[in-house]
């Protein structure tokens, strides 16, 4: 058997295949077009897509497919084979390089909000050579941008890696003004760590809920939930360490870093976290092992759940983005250096990073709004919905002690000034185990803890990125024309905290009182749900930010505004369909039967001997129609509601529709239903339960 090492990024065509099977002039300018950006020449081009292709028939490929990401937020492929017809009545493998650079599929059923025309339903995907080509299923798979016809962006990766060139910018002219002459660029890298459940196979078969909505829309509790704490980092079962083994070798063949696994809180729920890497390949690697998740499931008779909130009572799912600045030089521009030097330029990054996430806490919101995802913000097991930074108490008394110019008394008694050497050397804070933090400083990295563990993070980097580099635009632009560069820069840190203080926050997020304080006396956000936030993506300042640093033009962010509230709004309205039919075809009838079967009982028993007492029965029946009345209802009520929200035509009247009406009707319902639950004998009722679901993978 071959070892990691050995097997590791076997299916990639990575820089150890690239330089080994390139011209080395064709490899170098390769390289170049990675490193820097520069445009590839068609004629190299060709040299590189002949190479691909003969190490991707080797490897077993037939096909290839330009890979990307459209705005549903999945992956999007479509295969041609590599075959071309010889005189001979053979075929030989081709593949050019114009093949490689373009892509024009058919995209007319990928959603534009509004950004083509029908009669131009073809987009074109563009090659993103910073991100390497792999095989999956005997497929090579070119990571490509995807934007319409008019160039703009109708996928998730445009604009990222437009947000990553504005930081880079931004940062460069920092990095400048602090002296450091030999850093090339700048860049972000991202760690996720992807939080998922694994139920067995042939319960979820069963259930109409997880197949058509990826969560359980009824369930009464089971007797036994998280509340022991026994399955949080605990011993992996037999079968979920099968399942990881072969996960993590399909994860390693294709060069993804997966690096930690672990049982999460509520049972059936585990995590996996890869080490970081730059930014879009990172997006590319999460998007390609949630896929690849759900893949090796299947092999072991599993599901993986990757939604939210698949079930109600125990923890939901997300995914942590840890995400830091870091230089080419490899120095990390967020973690405290070793001289006051490199701790003032730390320190001025940090500021950035505090002004930004006060600046744009929408932007920061609505990057993560789904309809999954607001099952879990503000639910007392995810951060809130509410933005704030925690930074622990060392650094948060240091800035403090910059703010108020007062002495900072950690280590010593030390006169806070900047870029001088009074400076104090601080320790990194590793022991945060601040878990309901939205933003937290862990050290030299921020950890934005509201993602949704099925978004891609794709969206969440996009608004980070560009908000920092807005922050540091205007740093730059005053600094460049300082004359006395110490005096401005601390001025500028003193500022950035005093004004952007109210974000900071290091006590329990979970607390209702820091709710209260939040909004009320910091005047802080709270978009609550999806349709609160999404039309504040077209705020002033929000589209003033993005096509300033030009990551979306106005046009893209109308049609992303149109596309999420769309998908919110489809979403809901299938889980409601889901909910009438499963009330009204299998959960109703069930409960019929009990009470049919107890009536029966109850009158067999009373033409026996008519002083048998059938109290039980009695109120049985008597009670368990009372709930079917209210079944019956409801369901009724939201079949109409759901249908008198389905023809308004506005997808912003029709989101907060949903949230102030459709809703509420659903859970009602879903009460009703698990109430009869709890009273049908087991053997009526239609589905796997609770308890069945979370505990039966050994
Ligand atoms: P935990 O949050 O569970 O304590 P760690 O902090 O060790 O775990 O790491 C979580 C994730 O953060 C991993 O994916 C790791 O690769 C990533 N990470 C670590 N350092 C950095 C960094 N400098 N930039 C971005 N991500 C990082
Ligand atoms: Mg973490």
């Amino acid at each position: 058997m071959k070892t990691v090492p050995e097997f590791f990024g076997c299916n990639v065509f990575d820089d150890r295949v690239m330089k080994a099977s390139l011209p080395s002039e064709v490899y170098n300018s390769l390289r170049k077009t990675i490193d820097e950006g520069e445009n590839l020449d068609i004629s190299l081009a060709n040299a590189v897509a002949t190479a691909m292709k003969d190490w991707a028939v080797q490897h077993g490929a037939t096909h290839y497919t330009h890979w990307f990401q459209p705005l549903t937020g999945i992956t999007a492929e479509k295969h041609d084979s590599f075959i071309s017809p010889s005189p001979d009545g053979g075929v030989i493998m081709e593949f050019s390089g114009k093949e490689l650079i373009k892509g024009e599929p058919d995209a007319s059923s990928f959603p534009s909000g509004g950004l083509r025309a029908t009669f131009e339903a073809r987009g074109y995907t563009a090659w993103d050579p910073t991100s390497y080509a792999f095989i999956k299923d005997k497929t090579l798979c070119i990571p490509t941008a995807f934007c319409s016809y008019g160039g703009e962006a109708l996928d998730k990766k445009t604009p990222l890696l437009r947000s990553m060139e504005a930081l880079n910018k931004q940062a460069m002219r920092i990095i400048r003004l602090f002296g450091n002459d030999n850093v090339k660029c700048v860049r972000t890298s991202v760690g996720p760590e992807q939080e998922y459940f694994l139920i067995d196979k042939e319960m979820y078969n069963k259930r109409q809920d997880l197949i058509f909505t990826g969560r359980t829309l009824f369930g009464a509790k089971s007797p036994k939930g998280q509340e022991m704490d026994d399955h949080y980092f605990g011993v992996i079962k037999p079968r979920v360490a099968e399942y990881m083994e072969d996960l993590n070798n399909e994860l390693w063949k294709l060069g993804i870093l997966a690096k930690t696994q672990h049982n999460e809180v509520a049972p059936a729920q585990h995590e996996l976290a890869p080490i970081y890497t730059t930014t879009n390949v990172a997006t590319d690697h999460n998007q390609l092992t949630m896929e690849i998740m759900q893949k090796v499931a299947a092999r072991h008779g599993l599901v993986c759940l990757l939604h939210e909130k698949p079930f109600a009572g125990v923890n939901g799912s997300g995914k942590h983005n840890n995400w830091s600045i870091s230089t080419d030089t490899g120095v990390n521009l967020l973690s405290p250096g070793e001289t006051p030097y490199e701790n003032a330029q730390f320190l001025l990054f940090l500021c950035a990073v505090i002004k930004a996430v006060d600046d744009y806490q929408d932007l920061l919101r609505i990057s993560v709004a789904t309809a999954g995802n607001d099952h879990r913000l503000g639910a007392n097991e995810a951060p809130p919905a509410v933005v704030s930074i925690f930074l622990g108490d060392e650094l948060n008394a240091i800035l403090e002690a910059i703010e108020t110019g007062a002495t900072y008394n950690a280590l010593e008694k030390t006169q806070m000034k900047l870029g001088v050497n009074v400076l104090p050397r601080f320790t990194r804070d590793t022991t945060d185990r601040n878990r309901t933090s939205p933003f937290a400083f862990t050290g030299n990295k921020f950890e934005f803890r509201m993602l949704g563990s099925s978004n891609s993070i794709a969206c969440a980097n996009i608004m980070l990125n560009t908000a920092v580099a807005e922050s540091l635009k205007i740093y730059a632009d005053r600094l460049e024309k300082a004359d006395d560069f110490k005096t401005a820069l601390h001025e500028m840190i003193r500022k950035t905290i005093k004004d952007h203080k109210r974000i900071i926050f290091n006590g329990n997020g979970y607390d209702d009182a820091w709710m209260k304080e939040a909004v009320e006396k910091r005047g802080l956000l709270n978009y609550r749900t999806t349709a609160d936030c999404i039309p504040h993506l077209l705020d002033k300042k929000n589209v003033g930010l993005l096509t300033s640093h030009k990551v979306m033009s106005e046009a893209e962010i109308n049609s992303r505004c149109e596309i999420t509230l769309d998908n919110y709004c489809k979403t809901i309205v299938i889980e409601a369909n889901t909910m009438v039919n499963m009330a009204r075809c299998e959960i109703a009838p069930a409960v019929e039967e009990y009470i049919n079967d107890m009536a029966k009982t109850a009158s067999l028993k009373k033409a026996l001997d008519n002083n048998i007492t059938v109290s039980y029965e009695s109120s049985i029946v008597k009670r368990l129609s009372e709930i079917t009345e209210k079944i019956y209802k409801y369901t009724d009520e939201l079949e109409k509601e759901t249908g008198r929200i389905c023809s308004i035509e506005n997808v912003i009247d029709e989101s907060a529709a949903i949230r102030d009406s459709l809703l509420d009707i659903m859970k009602n319902l879903r009460t009703a239903c698990d109430e009869a639950e709890t009273l049908t004998a087991k053997k009526y009722w239609p589905f796997p339960t609770y308890g069945e679901l979370l505990f039966s993978v050994k």
